[in-house]
């Protein structure tokens, strides 16, 4: 067996220089690194880049930006991100545990893995995010935590970040460095949906480091709600990160994103579309959950959860709006 090689990057073009075919960014090392004990991801060498961009500046525009190696509690600590941008820390306090917390970066969360236990059951089951062609065992199998929105006959997944939900109600960019330069890209645009290749997850180029995460400024209100089977150290059957400005009772601007649901943070467009302009009332948010859950699709295990998203967009909304505590 070749042994595997390891290197700290010293900076960040040190590091895309590093990742060489078969290289592999390692952040936090809390999903990876777990990926690779079960031997589902076989890097030959990790690029170390935990020690690189961190720490988190405001904007000229009112707005923050995140060094990808800001570890997840530091960002969720910082007095701005609190004041301002609540969704954020919310997301982000309530994934995990503080230990795994004070270990993830930003660059390394929003690309963790799928937890679907198939995915992670290398010995014994077919799955087309390891093997392409292989065929979906969690199609016919225990599918209680998949998708309703979004999902393939390939693969019927959920991405498992909240904090990438709340990134993706902030519209956040990411940024990013390869060896042929810079560029920004829309976190709303960085994962996949599975279509036929489920183990292509993001639009991101092999050797494409993430640097930062830019936020624009935020609206006034923010919150995440996540519903789950234990109130800690649990995945999100589904999740709720929205962010409304309201004046009058009406709805100025509004924006909301889904976890738990999809393969990718689900950004509620048609429901904003919607509620933006219209009455702050339930009856405006009730048809805004059902307009964007009208193409949910349950599988055999989790047709709950089509239910469960209307509720919880309801309450969100409704809290976010003075509607309810
Ligand atoms: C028991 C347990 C419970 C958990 N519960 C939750 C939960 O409820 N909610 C939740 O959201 N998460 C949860 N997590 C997941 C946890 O948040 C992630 O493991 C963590 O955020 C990953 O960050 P990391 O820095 O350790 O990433 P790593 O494991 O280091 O890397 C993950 C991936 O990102 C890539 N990568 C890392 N940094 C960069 C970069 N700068 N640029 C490009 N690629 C990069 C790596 O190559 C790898 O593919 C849980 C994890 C565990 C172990
Ligand atoms: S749902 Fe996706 S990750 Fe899970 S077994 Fe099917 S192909 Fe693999």
């Amino acid at each position: 067996m070749t042994p595997l090689r390891y290197a700290r990057a010293a900076d960040a073009q040190d590091a895309v220089l590093q990742a060489q075919a078969g290289a592999r960014f390692l952040g936090g090392g809390t999903n990876l690194v777990d990926l690779m004990r079960e031997t589902i991801e076989r890097p030959e060498a990790l690029v170390d880049v935990s020690g690189l961009a961190n720490g988190i500046e405001e904007s000229r525009d009112g707005g923050v930006l995140i060094g990808a190696a800001t570890r997840n509690t530091a960002v969720a600590a910082h007095p701005v991100v609190r004041k301002r941008y609540p969704v954020l820390a919310r997301a982000i306090l309530s994934g995990a545990s503080a230990q795994i917390r004070n270990m993830a970066t930003t660059g390394g969360n929003l690309l963790q893995r799928t937890r679907c236990a198939y995915f992670y059951d290398e010995e014994g089951s077919r799955c087309n995010k390891r093997h392409p062609g292989q065929g979906c065992d969690a199609r016919e199998g225990f599918n209680r935590n998949h998708a309703i929105l979004g999902a393939s006959s390939a693969c019927v997944a959920v991405h498992p970040s909240d904090m990438a939900v709340a990134l993706a109600a902030l519209d956040a960019v990411v940024h990013t460095r390869t060896s042929q330069g810079e560029r920004q890209i829309a976190v709303t645009d960085l994962h996949r949906l599975p279509g036929d290749r489920p183990d292509i997850e993001t639009m991101l180029e092999p050797d494409e480091l993430i640097t930062a995460i830019a936020l624009p400024p935020a609206l006034p209100r923010s919150t995440y709600r996540k519903v789950r089977d234990r109130s800690s150290y649990a995945f999100a059957l589904v999740s709720v990160a929205g962010a409304v400005q309201v004046e009058g009772g009406r709805v100025l601007d509004v924006r909301l994103a889904l976890g738990g649901v999809a393969h990718r943070p689900w950004r509620a467009r048609r429901a904003e579309d919607i509620l933006r302009g219209g009455a702050a009332d339930r009856a405006a948010f009730a048809a805004a959950a059902d307009a964007e859950l009208a193409e949910a699709c349950a599988l055999s295990d989790n047709g709950f959860k089509i239910e469960l998203a209307r509720r919880t967009i309801i309450a969100v909304l409704e809290e976010l709006t003075g509607e309810r505590p």
